[in-house]
């Protein structure tokens, strides 16, 4: 650290992200994205943004929020579309968190919630989830802080109902509660209709895992226009041009060709729900997941230990040292080959 360091960042702990390894030999079940490249409807579309690149963005992406508020049954001034989902999820911290306004999230969820949290000053509180990884809805009943969730929630997969988001958003009005929906397309119900509904529910999706966009970063938020309007706010002040023209023209691709991110989910969760039976014909605890990873594990190896042993044989996962799912590790769903691999694989290490 130099002697610049700001002291506001004192006791900052940045987000770990997965491994990427820069050699194509793994296997990569560790960072939850797609095993399917972009088709070729999506690309073509993108091609004439590659001509374009001397100019900036549209930074009202008037185009991509009209194709997102379609494809969602919305209106376009109920979205905003950034950088990857991280993106909103940060301005959502910048926006309406301050020291009056604190946050408070499942113990066990998405680790960016905190450094976000952080890196804004917000004071946050951690709710433990229930011993079976469920989130307990009454625990955010009227609790007057601002609610962020992940549902499906990472790296459990397990989902709550729109039911039970409507209980919470319905009793915090005075609060925003955000629904980070990165994974709902996995079979998830998304909330999205709710935003007609309350002016304190913002929706976040991403397209990184449904459709194939991780490394082209595009996220979105959808929620009332005085929401999307404070939030617009923010990213005037922060960087106008946060969606460049060839992600936002891909992204326009993706949703022309919803048919080929329909039989993408459909072939992961098929694929998933393989993967979880032979898991579990071999003994695995596998939690009920409706997003496109695992979370698994197994009293015949430890998480840390079953995560080096894959690794030594070319298969990355995602191991938490937390405490709590220190004994799991979070597998993402890739190909039927992939699947099959890794399967082949424990049980090889099972000997
Ligand atoms: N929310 C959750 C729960 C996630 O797991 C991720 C992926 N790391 C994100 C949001 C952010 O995804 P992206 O920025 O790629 O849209």
């Amino acid at each position: 650290m130099s002697k610049f360091f700001s002291k506001k960042f004192d006791g900052l702990v940045p987000y770990v992200a997965g491994e990427q390894p820069k050699d194509n030999k793994y296997i990569k079940l560790n960072t939850n994205e797609s095993p399917f490249s972009l088709s070729e409807n999506a690309i073509e579309f993108a091609k004439s943004a590659l001509l374009k690149t001397n100019l900036y963005p549209d930074p009202d992406c008037r185009d991509l929020h009209k194709e997102i508020a379609s494809m969602l049954g919305i209106s376009p001034d109920e979205v905003m579309a950034t950088n990857g989902s991280d993106e909103i999820l940060n301005f959502a911290f910048m926006a309406f968190c301050d020291k009056e306004n604190p946050a408070v999230f499942p113990n066990i969820t998405y680790g960016f919630y905190k450094v976000f949290a952080q890196i804004n000053g917000v004071p946050y509180k951690e709710i433990p989830l229930k011993d079976d990884f469920t989130i307990d809805v009454n625990d955010y009943i009227g609790i007057n802080k601002n609610i962020f969730i992940a549902n499906p929630n990472a790296p459990t997969g397990i989902a709550l109902s729109v039911l039970e988001i409507e209980k919470i958003v319905a009793s915090n009005p005075d609060n925003l509660v955000v629904i980070d929906e990165a994974y709902v397309d996995f079979g998830g119900e998304s909330c999205v209709p709710l935003i007609k509904k309350y002016d304190n529910l913002l929706v976040t999706q991403t397209f990184s895992k449904s459709r194939s966009m991780a490394g082209a970063r595009l996220g979105f938020g959808a929620a009332c226009p005085a929401l999307i309007a404070d939030l617009i706010n923010i990213k005037y002040s922060t960087n106008p041009y946060n969606v460049n023209s060839i992600t936002a023209a891909l992204g326009i691709g993706v949703l022309k060709d919803e048919e080929t991110t329909q039989k993408n989910c459909s072939e992961i969760m098929k694929n998933r729900e393989y993967t979880a039976s032979e898991l579990k014909k071999l003994g695995f605890y596998v939690t009920n997941s409706s997003t496109n990873f695992l979370f698994a594990k197994s009293d015949k190896i430890g998480g840390q230990k079953l995560y080096e042993e894959l690794k030594k044989r070319g298969i990355l996962v995602r191991h938490f040292s937390t405490k709590e799912i220190a004994d799991y590790n979070r597998i993402t769903i890739g190909s039927k080959d992939q699947m099959g691999a890794l399967i082949k694989t424990i049980k090889e290490i099972f000997g």
